[in-house]
C-alpha cells in the first residue's frame, strides 16, 4: 500500500507535563498552601500554564490539542470532583471552599484523613485512589473539563478534551472507609454512566467534537465481568444522541481481551499501544478486521522513555496500520506526563549523548514528522529520517554503551553469590544475639526533614559559594543533629538520616559509572512532588564506595545501631529511565554488582544492619499475569545479589510503600531479607494481615505513622494500629516505624510524630 494515499493524518499527544518550564505550578501551589499565593494568582500561573503548553504543541504542528489533562494535583481526583464522588468526611469542606475542599482530600487536614495514594499503573506517577461504596451518589460536574475546552477554543485550537473512562475509574477505586471490603466499584457502573453521558453533553455543547476516554486498565488481565462491563459501557456511551464523537484511549501495554470489544463498540475512534505491545496490538487488530469506519490513533511514539524514536520502524508500523482503519492518527504510546519537557534544557550531558534522548518537546516534534511523513510521503522527511538514522547509530556503537570490565563481571555471576551462607532462621538468632533489641524495635525508614538549610547548602556548593569541606561540615552537624534527636527520644535502630542526598535514586546514579542526571528533567510523582529521574545510559560500575563515610560517621556518634541506607537494584531502574537496548534483568545485574560493593563495605566499616530499599518492586509488576514470573525472578535475584554478600548475623532490612503487596508476598519472601518495612498506617495494617495470612516468616514493620500528610499521629492511633498489627504478626517479629522516610516533612511533624511512635511501642510493649 502508498503511504502517499493516507487521509492527512494529525498529530496529537494525550496530556503534557503540567508543571510549567521552571516548576511554576508546585511553587505556585506549595505558595497557596502557605498562603503566600492567593488562589487568584494560583489560578493564573495555571491557566499560564496551561496556554504556553497549548501554544507549545500548536507551534510544533500538532493538530489537535489535549484538554483537562492538567491537574492541581492528580487528574483521578478531578475525575472524582467530575463525578461527584467526595467522600463524606470531605464534603463540608469542599461546598465551603471548592480548591481548598480538593486539597484537603488530596493531603488530609489535621483532622481528616486524605483519600488513599497508589500508583499509577507501572509508572511512578501516584493517584488518590476514589472511594466507594453501595450508597455513593454520583452528580456531574463538568465546569474544569467545560473551562479548560473553552480557553483553547478560545485560543482557536482545534482541542479534545481528556477524561478517565468510566471504566478504569471504577476498577482504580476501592470500598470506602466502612463499606464491606468485598464490595466491587465496578458494580456502580449503571449508575455512573449518567454522570458521564452529562458531562459529554456539556463538553459538546462547549464545541468539542471529539472527547477521549482513558481505559489504561482495559490493559490489564481483566475479568470476563470487567469486560462484559466495558462493553456495556460504550454500547450505553455510545448510544447517547447528545454527544461529541469518541475515542477510546488504551495504553501501557496491548489492549488484549478488550479489543474485540471495542473494536465492535458504538464508538468512534480508539487509541492503541505500538510501542512494546505493538506486535500484540497489531496482530489482534488483523484478526478482528481492523477498525472499519473508525480513527485509530496509533501511539508510535514511547511516551514512557527518554530515547529517540526509530522512525523508520515507526513509518513501517503506521504503513501497515492504514490498511486497518478508517483514519490513522499519530500519537504517543500515553500521555507525556510521564517525561520531562525539554532536552535542549539539558546543559550538562555531552552532545554525543544528548542526540540519543528525547523529552517531551522532542517526542512532540517526531509525531508531527511521523504524521507529515504518513501523509505526504516520506520524501518531505528525508532530512529528519538522516539525522534519526545517524543518532540511532552513533548511540549503538558507543563505547559508553559497552564496558568490557563489567560485561565480564556480570557474565561470571553464578547462583551461589545470590544466596546467603545461611537459612533464615539460623541467621535471625545471630542477629538477635548481635543487636539486642527490645520486643516491638522503632526504627525509621531512612530519611529525615530536608531542610531549606540542607537544599540551599546544596545549591550554594553547586553554584561555588561554599566549597566541599563546608558542605560536609553542614552534613555532619545535620547527622549530629538526628543522631541526638533519636538517642533522646529512645529510637531503637537508628538512621543518619540521609541529608547528603538529594533524591534516593540520583544520590547513588550520580556516583555510578554509566549514569546520566539531568538538570531539568524533572517529572511528576505525585501533587507537587517532582523527581528528576536520571538515566541509564550505559554500562554501570562504582569507581568507589559512596555511603560509607556517612555511615561511619554517624556510627562514631551513638552506642545504638545505625543502619546503613541503600536503594536497590529495581529501584535504581523503575525510578531511572532505563536502556531500550538490553533486557532490563541484564542492566539490574550491573546495577546490584555495583550495589553489592557498597554493601560489603558497609559490613566492612562496622555496620550491623544495612537497608536495601525497595519500594518500587510492586510498581514495576509488569500488567499481564503472563509476564510476571520472569521479571520477578531477574527482581529477586538482583535484590539476593545485591544483599548477600553479608555475614549471617549482619541483619538486611528492606522497604516498600505506595502499595498493594498481596500478589507480590511470595516475591518479598524470595528477596531472603531479615526485616521488611512496609507501608499500611492509610490501610489500617492491611498488609500485615496478608503477610501473616500468606505465612510470611520474618520480621515485619508495618508502617504505624501516615508521612504522606503533615498529620501528627497521636499515641493512642499509633498504639491501635500496633495492637491491629500484633493480631497478625507476633511480637517477637513486629518493628515499629513510620510509612516511609521522612524527607518531606518538617521537623516540628516529625518531632511530635515520632515521639508519638516510641510513646506507642511503649504503651503496648507494656501490655504484653
Ligand atoms: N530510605 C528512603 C527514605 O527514607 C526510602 C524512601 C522510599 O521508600 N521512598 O527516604
Ligand atoms: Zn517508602
Amino acid at each position: 500500500m502508498s503511504v502517499t494515499s493516507a487521509a492527512a493524518a494529525r498529530a496529537t499527544v494525550y496530556g503534557y507535563p503540567r508543571q510549567g518550564p521552571d516548576r511554576e505550578l508546585k511553587k505556585a501551589i506549595e505558595g497557596y498552601w502557605k498562603g503566600r499565593v492567593t488562589a487568584d494568582a494560583l489560578h493564573a500561573t495555571a491557566a499560564e500554564i496551561r496556554r504556553s503548553n497549548w501554544r507549545q504543541l500548536a507551534d510544533a504542528g500538532v493538530n489537535e490539542v489535549p484538554t483537562g489533562d492538567f491537574s492541581y494535583y492528580d487528574h483521578v481526583l478531578d475525575t472524582t470532583v467530575m463525578v461527584g464522588a467526595i467522600p463524606e468526611r470531605h464534603r463540608a469542606a469542599v461546598d465551603a471552599n471548592a480548591i481548598d475542599g480538593y486539597f484537603a482530600m488530596a493531603r488530609g487536614t489535621q483532622d481528616v484523613a486524605p483519600l488513599e495514594m497508589t500508583k499509577w499503573f507501572d509508572t511512578n506517577y501516584h493517584y488518590l485512589v476514589p472511594e466507594l461504596g453501595p450508597n455513593t451518589v454520583f452528580a456531574a460536574d463538568s465546569t474544569k473539563q467545560v473551562a479548560e475546552l473553552k480557553e483553547a477554543l478560545a485560543h482557536g485550537l482545534a482541542a479534545r478534551p481528556v477524561l478517565v473512562g468510566p471504566v478504569t475509574y471504577l476498577l482504580l477505586a476501592k470500598p470506602a472507609p466502612g463499606v464491606p471490603a468485598d464490595f466491587q466499584p465496578l458494580t456502580l457502573l449503571d449508575r455512573l454512566l449518567p454522570a458521564y453521558a452529562e458531562v459529554l453533553a456539556d463538553l459538546r455543547a462547549a464545541g468539542a467534537e471529539w472527547v477521549q476516554l482513558d481505559e489504561p486498565a482495559l490493559v490489564q488481565d481483566r475479568t470476563p465481568a470487567d469486560l462484559n462491563a466495558a462493553e456495556r459501557a460504550y454500547r450505553d456511551l455510545g448510544a447517547l444522541t447528545d454527544r461529541p464523537k469518541l475515542l477510546v484511549a488504551s495504553y501501557f501495554d496491548r489492549l488484549g481481551d478488550a479489543l474485540p470489544i471495542l473494536a465492535k463498540a458504538p464508538v468512534e475512534g480508539l487509541a492503541l499501544d505500538f510501542t512494546e505491545a505493538a506486535t500484540a496490538n497489531l496482530d489482534a487488530l488483523a484478526s478482528v478486521g481492523g477498525l472499519p469506519g473508525k480513527r485509530l490513533l496509533a501511539g508510535v511514539v514511547n511516551g514512557r522513555n527518554i530515547w529517540i524514536n526509530d522512525l523508520q520502524k515507526s513509518l513501517s508500523t503506521l504503513g501497515t496500520l492504514l490498511g486497518l482503519a478508517d483514519r490513522v492518527d499519530v500519537a504517543a504510546s500515553c500521555s507525556l506526563l510521564h517525561v520531562p519537557l525539554d532536552v535542549t534544557a539539558e546543559r550538562d550531558i555531552d552532545p554525543q549523548i544528548l542526540r540519543w534522548l528525547a523529552f517531551a518537546r522532542q517526542k512532540t516534534a517526531e509525531i508531527v514528522t511521523l504524521a507529515k511523513g504518513l501523509s505526504r510521503g516520506i520524501h518531505t522527511i528525508t532530512g529528519e529520517l538522516t539525522a534519526n538514522r545517524a543518532a540511532l547509530a552513533s548511540r549503538a556503537a558507543s563505547p559508553i554503551t559497552r564496558d568490557p570490565a563489567v560485561r565480564a563481571r556480570t557474565e561470571a555471576v553464578t547462583d551461589a553469590d545470590a544466596r546467603r551462607s545461611q537459612p533464615y532462621a539460623e541467621r535471625a538468632a545471630a542477629q538477635r544475639a548481635r543487636l539486642g533489641l527490645p520486643l516491638l524495635p522503632t526504627t525509621t525508614i531512612g530519611s529525615f526533614p530536608q531542610t531549606g538549610e540542607l537544599r540551599t547548602a546544596r545549591a550554594d556548593l553547586r553554584a561555588g559559594r561554599i566549597d566541599t569541606a563546608d558542605y560536609e561540615e553542614r552534613i555532619k552537624a545535620e547527622i549530629r543533629e538526628v543522631i541526638s534527636f533519636q538517642e533522646k527520644t529512645g529510637i531503637d535502630v537508628l538512621v543518619h538520616g540521609e541529608p547528603e542526598r538529594n533524591d534516593m535514586v540520583q544520590y547513588f546514579a550520580e556516583q555510578l559509572t554509566g549514569y546520566l542526571a539531568t538538570q531539568h528533567g524533572w517529572v511528576q510523582s505525585y501533587g507537587t512532588r517532582y523527581v528528576r529521574p536520571p538515566i541509564l545510559a550505559g554500562d554501570i560500575s562504582r569507581p568507589e564506595p559512596m555511603t560509607v563515610r556517612w555511615t561511619r560517621y554517624a556510627q562514631s556518634l551513638t552506642e545504638k545501631p545505625v543502619k546503613g541506607m541503600l536503594t536497590g537494584p529495581v529501584t535504581m531502574l523503575a525510578w531511572s529511565f532505563v536502556r531500550d537496548d538490553q533486557p532490563l534483568g541484564d542492566t539490574a545485574r550491573q546495577v546490584a554488582l555495583a550495589l553489592r560493593d557498597e554493601v560489603h563495605d558497609l559490613e566492612a566499616a562496622g555496620v550491623s544492619v544495612i537497608q536495601v530499599d525497595e519500594p518500587a518492586l510492586r510498581e514495576t509488576l509488569p500488567l499481564g499475569a503472563a509476564d510476571r514470573p520472569a521479571y520477578l525472578a531477574w527482581a529477586t535475584k538482583a535484590f539476593r545479589l545485591t544483599t548477600a554478600v553479608v555475614r549471617p548475623d549482619t541483619q538486611i532490612h528492606t522497604h516498600m510503600c505506595y502499595a498493594e503487596f498481596g500478589d507480590i508476598i511470595q516475591a518479598i519472601d524470595d528477596l531472603d531479607a531479615d526485616v521488611i518495612s512496609l507501608e499500611a498506617a492509610r490501610s489500617h495494617m492491611q498488609v500485615a494481615r496478608e503477610l501473616a495470612t500468606r505465612g510470611y516468616p520474618r520480621e515485619v514493620g508495618p508502617g504505624v505513622y501516615d508521612i504522606h500528610s503533615p498529620r501528627v499521629p497521636s499515641v493512642e492511633e499509633a498504639a491501635e494500629l500496633l495492637r491491629t498489627g500484633l493480631k497478625a504478626i507476633p511480637a517477637e517479629r513486629l518493628w515499629v516505624n513510620p510509612d516511609c522516610g521522612l524527607k518531606t516533612r518538617s521537623w516540628p511533624e516529625t518531632r511530635a510524630s515520632l515521639e508519638n511512635l516510641v510513646a506507642a511501642a511503649r504503651t503496648v510493649r507494656s501490655e504484653l
